[in-house]
C-alpha cells in the first residue's frame, strides 16, 4: 500500500504539473503580445520618424503629380493663346497659362519643404540606426528565448501526460478509478493531502489521533472526512522541520 501510496503523489505531480503547463501555453498569445508592446514602447520615437519620413515621400509624391497636371493646363493655355483670334480669347488664355505657373510655382515651393522633412528625418533615422539595430536585435532575441521557452513547456507537457498515463495505468484500477472521482469532483483537481500535524493540509479539518495513526502507518487507503482527498503522510517533511512538530 506504502507504494501505491508513493504512485499516488507521483501522480498527483505529474497532474499538477500539467495544470501548470497548461495554463503558461494558455497565455502564450497574451505574454507575445506583451514583449511587443514593450517594445512597440521603446521603438515609440524611431517609429516617429520614420512616419514623418513616408508622410513626406508621399506628400512630395502628391505634389509633384499636381505639378504635372499644372503644367499641362499651362501648355494647354499657351496652344490657345497661339490660336486666340479675338481678345477675348487672348485675355482668356494668358490669364489661364498665369494661374496655372503661379500653382506650380506654390507647389515647387512644397516639394523643397517635403523634401526637406524627408531628409532631416531620413538623416536622424541614419544616427539612430545602430540604436535601430539593437532594438531590433534584442527584440528578436527576446523572441527566440520566448519561442525556446514555449517549445521546452511543450515538450515538458507531454512527458507529464505520458507519465500521468503510466502512473494510471501502473495503479489498481479501484485506486486509478478513486483518484479520477475525486480529482474530478474537486474544483483544484487536486485529489491527495498530506496529513500533518493532526490536521488536513488542504481542508484544515482536525483528525482524529487514530485516523493520523492509520495514514501514518499507510497499511490502506484513508480519504478526509471533511473534503474527500486521499491523505498521505510525509515523513522527511517532519525530520526536515522538528521543531515545529
Ligand atoms: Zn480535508
Amino acid at each position: 500500500m506504502k507504494a501505491e501510496l508513493a504512485q499516488l503523489i507521483a501522480l498527483q505531480n505529474a497532474d499538477s504539473n500539467i495544470r501548470t503547463l497548461q495554463a503558461e501555453i494558455e497565455s502564450i498569445p497574451q505574454r507575445r503580445v506583451e514583449i511587443e508592446k514593450e517594445f512597440d514602447q521603446r521603438a515609440f520615437e524611431i517609429r516617429a520618424l520614420e512616419e514623418n519620413r513616408d508622410t513626406a515621400f508621399q506628400e512630395r509624391a502628391r505634389v509633384e503629380a499636381e505639378i504635372f497636371e499644372q503644367k499641362q493646363r499651362a501648355e494647354r493655355a499657351d496652344r490657345n493663346l497661339m490660336a486666340a483670334k479675338k481678345p477675348d480669347e487672348y485675355t482668356a488664355a494668358i490669364r489661364e497659362a498665369d494661374a496655372a505657373r503661379k500653382q506650380i510655382s506654390a507647389f515647387e515651393t512644397q516639394v523643397l519643404e517635403q523634401m526637406e522633412v524627408f531628409e532631416t528625418a531620413e538623416k536622424e533615422l541614419a544616427e539612430r540606426a545602430p540604436e535601430v539595430e539593437k532594438l531590433r536585435g534584442e527584440m528578436e532575441a527576446s523572441f527566440k528565448a520566448f519561442d525556446e521557452q514555449a517549445k521546452v513547456q511543450q515538450q515538458q507537457l507531454e512527458v507529464a501526460r505520458a507519465e500521468h498515463e503510466r502512473l494510471l495505468r501502473e495503479l489498481p484500477k479501484t485506486t486509478s478509478a478513486l483518484y479520477k472521482r475525486i480529482s474530478s469532483r474537486i474544483r483544484d483537481g487536486v485529489a491527495l493531502a498530506e496529513a500533518r500535524n493532526g490536521a488536513c493540509m488542504a481542508c484544515y479539518m482536525s483528525l482524529r489521533p487514530q485516523i493520523m495513526s492509520e495514514v501514518r502507518r499507510g497499511a490502506e487507503i484513508i480519504t478526509c472526512d471533511n473534503c474527500n482527498r486521499i491523505l498521505y503522510y510525509a515523513p522527511d517533511k517532519k525530520a526536515a522541520q522538528p521543531a515545529g512538530v
